[in-house]
């Protein structure tokens, strides 16, 4: 039987990269797949892409900065599906600077989606997985969230403070059959790589053990293993998948 057999799974950003991947491996193991994205066109697009595999799928719209468009989707697919297994906080995003150069407005807007954004949807998702005695929150923590990264200090206080909310939940949460973990991906080939200077992706590429860069799918699968019952007494953890990068 497919791993994920019907559990109704919120994938936030998964309208590209690393998201869509998980969608599509949601999908094909027989997830409920629930595309939420700032890009319509796009979502639309994942959509289709899921239910060509078989799957169970909407979209919604759903910017994670906002409070109110977050509980309307999660109040919707409570009604839809009666319940909320999976939630997958992975939309994130950069605005890079060096310390003595990034504005107020860099820090704020990366903070806003990246660590506001994802106690939002688990603060929404929360009591429905309390009352079900069961639920599974993955957060979207990076490398540059242990080990930090020249010009991310936004981004690397957020990728950290999701190490931090991991911690905290699956304490609080873990007592009532609720599993919250991270998973913290090296240099993975996305969209958000684009800006990265070719030469820079070069070293990256030249320090990892493996010699190249992640691909999105080798992310997805390690969500897809922590959102299953096979991971059931993974509780708490930070994943690292970054081909040995850090070693
Ligand atoms: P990406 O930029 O390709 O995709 C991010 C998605 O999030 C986009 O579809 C975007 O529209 C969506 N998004 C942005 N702001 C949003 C908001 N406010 N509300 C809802 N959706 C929003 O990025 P990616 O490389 O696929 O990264 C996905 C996650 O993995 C991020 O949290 C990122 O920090 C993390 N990560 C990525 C890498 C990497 O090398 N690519 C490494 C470590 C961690």
């Amino acid at each position: 039987m497919p791993r994920l057999q019907n559990k109704v799974s919120i994938i936030t950003g998964a309208a590209q990269g690393i998201g869509l991947a998980t969608a599509l491996k949601f999908a094909q193991e027989g997830a409920i797949v629930i595309v939420c994205d700032v890009q319509q066109a796009a979502i639309d697009e994942a959509v289709k892409q899921c239910q060509a595999l078989g799957a169970q799928a909407l979209g919604y719209v759903m910017d994670v900065t906002q409070r109110a468009a977050v509980d309307a989707v999660v109040g919707k697919v409570k009604e839809q599906f009666g319940r909320i297994d999976v939630l997958v906080n992975n939309a994130g995003i950069t605005q890079d600077a060096r310390l003595v150069k990034m504005t107020l407005e860099q820090f704020d807007r990366v903070i806003d989606v990246n660590l506001r954004g994802v106690f939002h949807c688990s603060q929404a998702v929360a009591d429905t997985m309390v009352a079900q005695g069961k639920g599974v929150i993955l957060n979207a923590s990076s490398v540059v969230g242990i080990y930090g990264n020249f010009g991310q200090t936004n981004y690397a206080a957020t990728k950290f403070g999701l190490i931090g909310f991991t911690k905290t939940w699956s304490r609080e949460l873990g007592p009532k059959g609720v599993r919250v973990n991270a998973v913290a991906p090296g240099f993975i080939e996305t969209p958000m790589l684009a800006t990265v200077p070719e030469n820079v992706l070069a070293d990256m590429r030249a320090h990892v053990p493996l010699k190249r860069l992640g691909q999105p799918g080798e992310i997805a699968n390690v969500y897809a293993f922590l959102a299953s019952d096979e991971a059931s007494y993974i509780n708490g953890a930070v994943i690292e998948v970054s081909g040995g990068l850090t070693i």
